[in-house]
């Protein structure tokens, strides 16, 4: 698993309090209010890393308030791993509205489209069922 400032978009392989290379507070950036809006802001950056690494970091935080602009941006870009990784991270977030534009995706002349956002349906399904099995069964009180 790779980490991500969202200050300077360098990566590093752990979770650390700061970033090595701009010294952001992360821990400090990853609790503040605004930073779901800043990863948003990310998406639409013309360096093509960069909307990616938002993308996934979206998709980990099941950030619900970037389900429209994913969509938007599966859409609207050109370049095939922004693309991927938005379907991905709205397979992560799992609201019923981004589960609807992925089914709509399956269907996609696209080949390519329509099998990651099956993929990412796919994973979604599973990821949910294994919730189901974590969760305490119903019924078996004394
Ligand atoms: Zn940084």
């Amino acid at each position: 698993m790779r980490w991500y400032c969202p200050g300077c978009w360098c990566d590093f392989g752990a979770d650390l309090a700061r970033c090595p290379r701009c010294g952001l507070d992360l821990h400090g950036f990853w609790d503040s209010r605004d930073y779901l809006e800043k990863l948003i802001l990310a998406l639409d950056h013309p360096e093509p890393t960069t909307p990616v690494r938002a993308a996934e970091l979206l998709g980990r935080l099941r950030a619900a308030p970037a389900v429209e602009p994913l969509q938007r941006l599966v859409r609207a870009s050109a370049d095939v791993f922004v693309v991927r990784a938005a379907i991905r991270a709205l397979g992560a977030i799992g609201t019923r509205g981004a589960h609807e534009f992925l089914r709509t995706l399956t269907d996609e002349p696209a080949r390519w489209i329509a099998e990651e956002a099956a993929r990412a349906l796919d994973a979604a399904g599973r990821r949910a069922a294994a919730q189901r099995l974590d969760a305490p069964q119903s019924g078996q009180e004394p």
